[in-house]
């Protein structure tokens, strides 16, 4: 059934995202906002809008009635739920496909069983993808876990198995240690999360993130459009990701790629997914999959020419995928940079009223962003205000056009600070113009800034 009216569960530049795809497509869009986020551009773009709450977000971008309300009066025929949020709730998912709404994601229990990281991990060893060396499953009790961290050798990391964002996990370097912080990790996994499920991998000493970007149409068909290098982390955070990675071959590639496409294919996955990876002395460790869209789905969007939100609709909509395999060619080198407002020294979050703002253009220059000029960055939400993503014909020169698009950025105003000096500073390293950098690499460098 082809969509005439989409609902877009999410605020912010990726709201926006949709949105655009959605005009292209000759869909009327639903925005939903807090009453904090009533001038935001998003709503001001969007056919219609409903307000659906006050600005705490479990009142209003979490509020499942007021949103399934809102799209049952907006006669919504379908809806997008971005990232964060309720993206990964397959609750949610099940509650807007009873409905008769058709839900802009993959499967369910698709979403269900890879939002358990336990579960994650046994599926994906099924599917044939290889895994981090740890736990069979949940950490039942301390003597287990010093059990299983004599095996396979510290240092070990406790991670939550309802994790996301980066938190809840704890490195364990000696085994005195083991007992404290695997009962920290429990409850603040229980605190974030409402699940005090823990389980435990070894931690790898100097890894890349590097990450699959796949697609599946749920019938059995799948493809995959290459991958990410999402090694720039801060408190295991993405900062700055790039496509293709600087150390991937191109055998590597597709010996990878084909076994990830394999691994959906097999799954009947439906919709765009993303299978995570710890890449360390020329292996593969599956962490985990996200099955929604990435912050970071730009960087493949310009190097594939694949609009991947318009590649969700389609196969929401029963159209299958629009591209096969053989369609994808991977050319040149994309870079973004998460832009948010925060102290770029001490990170501390920096929202407020925009009085500046003039974003980078020309060749190659994207900005998914919803900021102008007199627009208020609420305090409620995540710092990230928009991301700068830049195209070039390979690496190098997709560099000196982020040095050139990072110096024309202007987002200023009382108190409202962002981390574009950062980036700007990182870009000009060594380490980052050689490709040469793992995920520990970023945290180092501010380390030796700061002494
Ligand atoms: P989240 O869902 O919270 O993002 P992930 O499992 O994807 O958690 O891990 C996030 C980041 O944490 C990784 O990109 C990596 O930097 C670090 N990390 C996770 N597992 C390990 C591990 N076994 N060894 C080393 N670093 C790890």
């Amino acid at each position: 059934m082809a969509i005439e009216k989409l609902l877009i569960a999410n605020r912010g530049e990726i709201a926006l995202r949709i949105h655009r795809a959605c005009h292209e497509m000759g869909i009327k869009t639903v925005a939903v906002h807090s009453t904090a986020d009533a001038d935001a551009m998003h709503v001001r773009l969007a056919d219609e809008t409903v307000c659906i709450g006050p600005p705490p977000a479990s009142d209003s971008y979490l509020n499942i009635p007021n949103i399934i309300s809102a799209a049952e009066v907006t006669h919504a025929d379908a809806i997008h739920p971005g990232y964060g949020f309720l993206s990964e709730n397959a609750k949610f998912a099940e509650i807007v496909e009873s409905h008769d709404i058709i839900w802009v994601g993959p499967k369910p229990e698709h979403i269900r069983v890879m939002g358990d990281k336990v579960e994650a991990k046994r599926t994906a060893d099924k599917l044939g993808l290889p895994l981090v060396p740890g736990s069979d499953g949940a950490l039942e009790s301390v003597e287990e876990a010093k059990k299983l961290a004599d095996e396979i050798g510290y240092p070990v990391i406790i991670k939550a198995a309802s994790g996301g964002g980066g938190r809840g996990m704890k490195v364990v370097e000696d085994p005195d240690k083991l007992e404290s912080l695997m009962s920290q990790a429990k409850s603040e996994a229980n605190a974030a999360f409402g699940d005090p499920t823990v389980y435990m991998e070894k931690y790898l000493g100097d890894p890349r993130h590097i990450e699959f970007q796949v697609f599946g149409d749920g019938n059995g068909n799948a493809i995959h459009l290459g991958e990410r290098d999402c090694s720039i982390q801060r408190r295991h955070q993405k900062v700055i990701e790039e496509a293709p990675s600087p150390v991937i071959s191109a055998e590597q590639r597709k010996e990878m790629g084909d076994v990830v496409v394999k691994a959906m294919a097999d799954m009947g996955y439906r919709g765009a997914g993303t299978i995570e990876f710890l890449y360390e002395n020329g292996e593969f460790y599956f962490i985990e999959m996200n099955t929604r869209l990435q912050v970071e789905h730009p960087v493949t969007e310009m190097i594939s020419g694949v609009d991947l939100v318009r590649e969700q609709i389609h196969v929401a909509q029963g159209d299958g995928l629009t591209v096969s395999q053989d369609d994808i060619v991977l050319q040149g080198h994309a870079i973004e940079c998460r832009i948010n407002a925060e102290n770029p020294k001490t990170f501390a979050p920096s929202p407020g009223r925009i009085d500046n703002y003039v974003a980078p253009g020309g060749m190659h220059v994207r900005v998914d962003s919803g900021l102008y000029a007199g627009y208020m960055v609420p305090p409620y939400y995540d710092s990230m205000i928009g991301k700068l993503i830049v195209y070039g014909r390979n690496r190098d020169s997709c560099i000196l056009r982020l040095k050139r698009a990072l110096e024309e950025f202007v987002v200023t105003g009382g108190g409202l600070k962002t981390n574009v000096p950062l980036h700007q500073e990182i870009i000009q390293t060594e380490a980052f113009k050689s490709g040469d950098y793992t995920i520990k690499w970023l945290e180092q460098w501010l380390k030796d800034q700061a002494d």
